[in-house]
């Protein structure tokens, strides 16, 4: 890519999309800022304190399909950011090396990201965008990269971009629920720590300690399926963990220590939408990326903040 003196884009959301797109972009000689309301980076590549234990409550995994992504993967584990877990379908499953989290934290580590800053108001002024926080901040760029949830970036675009809002607020996410367990001693999940039971409830439970994430007898990941967190969306937190400790009952094998519930509203986007990026210059150049647009997965994620990095760098 041709080098692009003294640009800048801002950048909303470091998770996988936005902070490769912020490392492609910074190669090319741009000047990045990356916003994230979050109190880590990272987005769905979600690492949680549970007590003495850890858990990987987003992302548990990723596979290797491009040769771009195998190319970066293949870097990655040679700095001993990723290591295989197990293969499954003629794929390794990688996992981070201390929890999902801990890779995005290394590939944020060559930016200042500002983290707990939620962009609030998106505007164009004089052919710059202007992004206004919550707090009131303003950060203005030459472009702009938007990696939320598409749904969520739909509401920061309206008004602005009302084509690209349209098709962004057309894409449907599925929510989860996330039950976060400690156990008081070994779990019943098989070697090497994962179960996907067909009961319709819950999709997945990993065993953290022995995915070589957390220390401790057990640390339980169960993932509800889209079908249940939706019917369940509104219940009371105390209901739902109810419900998926009885249907995970089978797996644990010893006493609950601990548990917590989270609710990803927006976890896994159709699996269809193959578009890389949107793009827009009516005003000022914009793109949208994430997993919503290269594949459900943190893969698509990395490939399209890849293309909106090089969409923007040409629209230079
Ligand atoms: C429960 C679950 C299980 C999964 N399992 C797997 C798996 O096993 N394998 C796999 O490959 N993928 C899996 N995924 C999907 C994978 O996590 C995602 O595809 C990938 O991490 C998405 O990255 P992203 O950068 O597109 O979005 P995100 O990670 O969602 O990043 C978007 C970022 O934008 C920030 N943001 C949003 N709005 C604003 C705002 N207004 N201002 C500032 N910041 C904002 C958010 O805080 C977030 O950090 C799973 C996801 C979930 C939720």
């Amino acid at each position: 890519m041709r080098k692009s003196l003294n640009k800048t884009c801002l950048i909303v959301g470091a998770g996988m999309a936005g902070l490769t797109a912020a490392a492609e972009l910074s190669a090319c000689g741009w000047e990045v800022t990356i916003l994230d309301k979050g109190r880590s980076v990272g987005g769905r590549l979600a690492t949680r304190r549970l007590g003495s234990s850890r858990l990987d409550h987003g992302a548990q995994f990723f596979t290797t399909r491009s040769e771009e992504f195998i190319r970066a993967v293949a870097g990655w584990e040679m700095a001993g950011w990723v290591e295989p877990w197990y293969s499954d379908e003629g794929h390794i499953r990688y996992k981070g090396v201390g929890g999902m989290n801990a890779l995005a934290k290394h590939l944020a580590s060559p930016f200042l990201v500002r983290t707990e800053t939620r962009v609030q108001t998106l505007a164009a002024i004089c052919d710059r965008w202007q992004a206004t926080t919550e707090s009131g901040e303003v950060f203005d760029a030459d472009a702009l990269i938007l990696t939320p949830p598409a749904p969520q970036a739909a509401s920061l675009l309206a008004g602005l971009a009302p084509d690209v809002s349209a098709t962004l607020a057309r894409i449907n996410f599925d929510p989860c629920f996330a039950l976060l367990l400690t156990l008081e001693g070994p779990s019943l999940i098989p070697a090497p720590g994962y179960a996907r039971p067909a009961d319709g409830m819950i999709e997945w439970l990993a065993d953290n300690t022995q995915k070589g994430v957390s220390e401790g007898p057990a640390a339980i990941t169960v993932h509800a399926t889209g079908a249940f967190t939706r019917a369940n969306l509104d219940a009371p937190g105390d209901e739902v963990t109810r419900l998926l400790l009885a249907a995970a009952e089978p797996f644990l094998g010893s006493a609950v220590t601990a548990s917590q519930l989270h609710r990803w509203l927006y976890a896994k986007p159709p699996a269809d939408n193959y578009s890389m990026c949107l793009f827009s210059d009516h005003i000022a150049p914009v793109a949208v990326a994430g997993d919503a647009f290269a594949g459900a997965r943190v893969e698509g994620a990395w490939l399209s903040g890849q293309a909106a990095a090089h969409r923007i760098d040409r629209s230079q």
